[in-house]
């Protein structure tokens, strides 16, 4: 006999775990199936040597009025506690500066030459204003909008931060990516408040650190589940879904559903799924991957002091660092410091190798740290299931399938991360609205 669901989630990442919250609260009997022993995807926190780390460094963006928000005040009983994440800075020609998000943070960025300043002004002041008038920008990338007349430190600057916007390069990231931002499509009508946001409005306010570690996300959705509506069976790989029978096969059991969401790897569905056409299997694969590597370091000291996060342009390969315990003292022992340094994998390169290359590139731009260290702990993490390109084409919430739907960070190109998760599962519940299923 196999057991009937109302719904039966795969995969309890965060779009996973905020799907079942969801519905359950809607009233619905939810099964989550994880492959793994732990739930929480690329989103939780575990310890190494007396440090909580996360799973790769993380700041989550638009918290303020954003999709989460939204998720948190219909669903979550416990809300989580979150810090501000403060500044970023850039590192660049051995000068750091505050990221510029406007007019007047870029008069004084003078970390790239005046000329070049200029005409980056009036590119994005042309661009915003046919973004606003409503020219996409989806299929122009970056590399392509600003042509070869920058100088290489600058050209740079631009393909570090396409990197940690969407992943990729900037031959690769959609100028749409840096147009992805409420101050940029205003809903307002006032030209003066529309100009107000583009040349004064400090960006990314609203981006927080969540005290307690990313595993306080996790913890707040599992205290919020309607304990008779949800179980999670952990340790379970999905490994066949029988769309005309409705009924889910994983490593340890048979399962049937009423309504099926789908929340790993959509380009893993040809695997799963039997009979998908040719055309599903083509969109399928335009789902480009991209792993990141992360390096914790923990320090025997506050070595980082800064209120916020760092940009490190000069380093081979670009890094991002974030001392979280700047946030939390209580993620590493007491008097030292836990510091997160996330790069870019490049697709194809031995891990071993890349990762003696990403700790010298760290002792390059901070030989002091290599005296301080006294915790080393490595991660290889895919941040996303789809990086925003110019050719990926998001799947959307809808499949062929009767009965079946999608959620998780390929299904949306909205934003980044945790946030992008969060629209997916908004607009999943819109959806089965739309479908009658809650
Ligand atoms: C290094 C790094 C840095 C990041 N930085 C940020 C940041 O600064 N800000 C931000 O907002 N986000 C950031 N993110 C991204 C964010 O963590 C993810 O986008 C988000 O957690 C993805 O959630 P998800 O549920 O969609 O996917 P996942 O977390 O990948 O969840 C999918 C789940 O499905 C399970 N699964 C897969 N196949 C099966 C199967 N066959 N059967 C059962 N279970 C299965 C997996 O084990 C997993 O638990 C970062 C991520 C990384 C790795």
């Amino acid at each position: 006999m196999t057991e009937k669901k109302d719904v039966i989630v795969v995969g309890a990442g965060i779009s996973g775990l905020l799907t079942a919250l969801s519905l359950s609260k809607e009233g619905k009997d939810v099964l989550v199936l994880e492959e793994l022993p732990a739930i929480g995807g690329v989103c939780r926190s575990y310890m190494v040597d007396g440090y909580q780390v996360d799973t790769g460094a993380h700041i989550i963006t638009r918290t303020g009025q954003g999709p989460l928000r939204d998720l948190m005040t219909r669903y979550f009983d416990v809300i989580p506690n979150f810090v501000p994440h403060g500044k970023y800075y850039v590192l660049l020609n051995n000068r750091m500066r505050p990221f510029p998000w406007n007019l007047q943070g870029w008069f004084n960025f003078d970390i790239i030459s005046e000329v070049d300043r200029i005409y980056l002004m009036k590119t994005l002041f042309s661009v915003s204003y046919l973004y606003n008038a409503g020219e996409t920008f989806s299929n122009k990338s970056i590399a392509e909008l600003l042509g070869t007349g920058l100088s290489s430190q600058t050209m740079r600057f631009l393909d570090c931060i396409s990197m940690f916007m969407s992943g990729a390069s900037m031959k690769e990231t959609p100028v749409a990516r840096f147009l992805d931002s409420e101050s940029y499509k205003s809903k307002s009508n006032n030209v003066l408040e529309k100009l107000y946001n583009v040349l004064m409005k400090e960006g990314a306010l609203d981006q927080v650190y969540p005290k307690g570690g990313l595993q306080s996300i996790i913890t707040a959705i599992e205290s919020s589940f309607p304990r008779e509506k949800v179980e999670i069976k952990t340790g379970e790989k999905v490994l066949k879904i029988d769309t005309g029978q409705k009924k889910v096969e994983t490593t340890k059991g048979e399962y049937s559903y009423n309504t099926i969401v789908y929340s790993a790897f959509a380009c893993e569905l040809p695997n799963i799924v039997e009979g998908l056409s040719e055309e599903y299997k083509r969109t399928l694969k335009k789902l480009p991957k991209t792993s990141a590597m992360m390096i914790w370091l923990g320090l025997d000291e506050q070595v980082f002091q800064k209120d916020g996060s760092e940009i490190w342009v000069d380093s081979d390969p670009y890094t991002w660092v974030v001392p979280i315990s700047n946030y939390d003292p209580g993620l590493a022992p007491k008097g030292k410091q836990l510091v997160g340094f996330m790069s870019k994998l490049q697709e194809n390169a031995d891990p071993e190798k890349e990762k003696k290359k990403a700790l010298e590139a760290i002792y390059k731009i901070k030989p002091e740290l290599e005296k301080k260290v006294n915790m080393i702990h490595y991660q290889i993490l895919i941040p996303e299931k789809a990086a925003w390109t110019v050719n990926t084409q998001f799947t959307g919430i809808r499949t062929p399938m009767k009965d079946f739907y999608l959620a998780g960070t390929d299904t949306e190109k909205k934003s980044m991360g945790i946030t992008r998760a969060s629209y997916s599962v908004l607009k999943l519940l819109d959806t089965l609205k739309e479908d009658k299923v809650i």
